[in-house]
C-alpha cells in the first residue's frame, strides 16, 4: 500500500530545487489521497507560479481553499492573525484591462495573500497579477466589489502607533522638499500613523491630512492638532490649493490611480511638488527576492507600479520627475518627487 504521508514529505523536500519532480508527486497525491489533497493543490499553485504558468497556479491555489476552507491553519503558525481564517468566496471585480492605459493585460503571477499578517477577510486569498506590457505595470485581476468598505473598516492596531525610528529618513526627504516647494501648504493623503505629517509640522509646513480609516484620521488629528479628514481622496472637495502633496504608500491601493494623480495635479499650486512612495516590482529588491518578495502578498495593493510606469504617467499628466530614491522604510519601494509643470 502506498504511504501517502511519506510521499508528501518527499515532495516537500524537493520544493524549489526540483519543482518539476515535486509537481508529479503532488499531482499523484491529489488523485489518491483526500486528506492531503488541499495542501498538495496549494503546493502545485506555488510551483506553477515559479514555473511561470500563472493561470494553472491560480486554478490550483483556488481549488486548495475550496477543498479546505481552513487551509491557513496548515500554512501559518497559531499566533498568526490569519490562523483562524475560514475561506468564503467573495464577490469580486475581474479586471482584464490596464487601469492606467486601458490596454488588455496578460496573466503575470499568482500569490496567496493569507500568509501576510495584514490579510483582510473579505478579499479572496488568491491574487492573480496581470501585466500591461505597454506601461510596464501590474494590476490585480481580482478584488472585492466592496473594496472601499473593506478598507474603511479595517484598521490595524499595529499601524496606529507612530514609528519614531522613521523620523530621520523622513526628515531628509522633507528637508529636500523645503528647497523646492513654492510655499508651506502641505496635504498628506493617507496619514496612517502620522509619522510624515509630524515631521512636516516640525519643518514648519502647514499640514492637512486625509485618511479613509476613521481611527487613523482621528488619532493623527488629536496627536498633531492638525485637520485630518476621513474621506476617500477622490471624493475630497476643497477650495484650497497646496504647495506639497504627499502620497506615501497610497496609489497602490487605488482602483483608479490615474484619476488620483489627475486630482493631485488639480490640487497643487503652480510648481507644486508631488511626492509618491509605492512598491516597485522592477526594484533591485524584487529582482533579487523574486517570488519571496513580500509585496506580492499585500492583499490591499491592487496596483504594482514600476518606475517606468509611474514616470510615464506622471509625464503624461503634467508632472516633471525631479528625484528618485529607494525607500528607507519598505524594501522594494521607490520614492519619486515630481513638480507640476
Ligand atoms: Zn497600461
Amino acid at each position: 500500500m502506498t504511504d501517502w504521508v511519506s510521499l508528501f514529505k518527499e515532495a516537500e523536500g524537493l520544493l524549489r530545487t526540483r519543482d518539476e519532480q515535486a509537481l508529479i508527486i503532488y499531482l499523484e497525491i491529489i488523485d489518491n489521497n483526500q486528506q492531503l489533497s488541499a495542501i498538495s493543490c496549494y503546493r502545485i499553485g506555488e510551483i506553477y507560479n515559479r514555473l511561470r504558468d500563472p493561470i494553472s497556479s491560480f486554478q490550483y491555489f483556488r481549488t486548495a481553499f475550496e477543498n479546505n476552507p481552513r487551509l491557513s491553519q496548515i500554512l501559518v503558525k497559531e499566533d498568526h492573525p490569519v490562523y483562524t481564517y475560514n475561506y468564503t468566496e467573495p464577490q469580486e471585480n475581474h479586471i482584464e484591462n490596464c487601469p492606467l492605459c486601458g490596454e488588455k493585460g496578460h496573466p503575470y503571477a499568482t500569490y496567496n495573500t493569507t500568509t501576510s499578517i495584514d490579510f483582510i477577510p473579505g478579499f479572496h486569498p488568491i491574487r492573480l497579477w496581470m501585466c500591461c506590457d505597454s506601461c510596464h505595470h501590474l494590476f490585480a485581476f481580482n478584488y472585492p466589489v466592496n473594496l472601499g468598505e473593506l478598507l474603511t473598516n479595517s484598521a490595524f492596531e499595529f499601524n496606529l502607533s507612530p514609528k519614531t525610528t522613521f523620523f530621520p529618513t523622513i526628515s531628509r526627504m522633507i528637508g529636500q522638499l523645503t528647497f523646492i516647494a513654492p510655499g508651506d501648504r502641505l496635504l498628506e493623503v493617507g496619514v496612517g500613523a502620522g509619522e510624515l505629517s509630524a515631521v512636516a509640522k516640525e519643518f514648519l509646513f502647514n499640514v492637512t491630512g486625509l485618511d479613509i480609516r476613521p481611527p487613523y484620521a482621528k488619532a493623527v488629528s488629536n496627536m498633531l492638532d492638525i485637520p485630518v479628514y476621513t474621506v476617500d481622496f477622490l471624493e475630497f472637495e476643497t477650495a484650497e490649493r497646496f504647495d506639497v502633496l504627499i502620497m506615501g504608500d497610497v496609489i497602490e491601493h487605488m482602483f483608479d490611480p490615474i484619476r488620483a494623480l489627475r486630482k493631485a495635479h488639480s490640487l497643487l499650486n503652480d510648481k507644486g511638488v508631488l511626492w509618491i512612495s509605492t512598491p516597485n516590482f522592477e526594484s533591485a529588491f524584487s529582482m533579487v527576492k523574486k517570488d519571496t518578495d513580500p509585496m506580492w502578498r499585500i492583499v490591499e495593493h491592487i496596483n504594482y507600479f514600476s518606475f517606468r510606469s509611474l514616470k510615464k504617467w506622471l509625464d503624461i499628466l503634467g508632472f516633471e520627475v525631479v528625484d528618485y530614491n529607494v525607500s528607507g522604510h519598505y524594501n522594494g519601494s521607490m520614492e519619486v518627487t515630481a513638480i507640476k509643470k
